[in-house]
C-alpha cells in the first residue's frame, strides 16, 4: 500500500442496486481503474467545487491584508 493509501483510512458504505453495482463494476473494468477509484474520482471534483473556490486568479481581487474572489465572494486569506 502507498503513503496516500494508508491516509485514506474512512470508510463509507453507499447503498445501491444490484444492478448499479455491476453497472459501476464494469465501468471501472473498461476505464483500468477500481469501482473506490472511479467514486472518489468522481465525487471530488464536486466537492472541490462546493465547499472551495475554483475560479482561476483573474477573478481574484488581491488585498496586502487579504485576498478575495470576485466570482463567488469567497474570501481566500
Ligand atoms: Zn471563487
Amino acid at each position: 500500500m502507498s503513503e496516500t493509501e494508508e491516509s485514506k483510512t474512512a470508510q463509507i458504505l453507499v447503498r445501491i442496486s444490484e444492478e448499479e453495482r455491476d453497472e459501476w463494476k464494469a465501468a471501472a473494468e473498461v476505464l483500468g481503474t477500481s469501482m473506490s477509484d472511479l467514486i472518489r474520482n468522481s465525487v471530488a471534483p464536486i466537492v472541490q467545487e462546493t465547499l472551495h473556490c475554483i475560479h482561476p486568479e483573474e477573478f481574484r481581487l488581491v488585498y496586502p491584508w487579504s485576498e478575495f474572489c470576485k466570482k463567488c465572494d469567497t474570501r481566500l486569506r
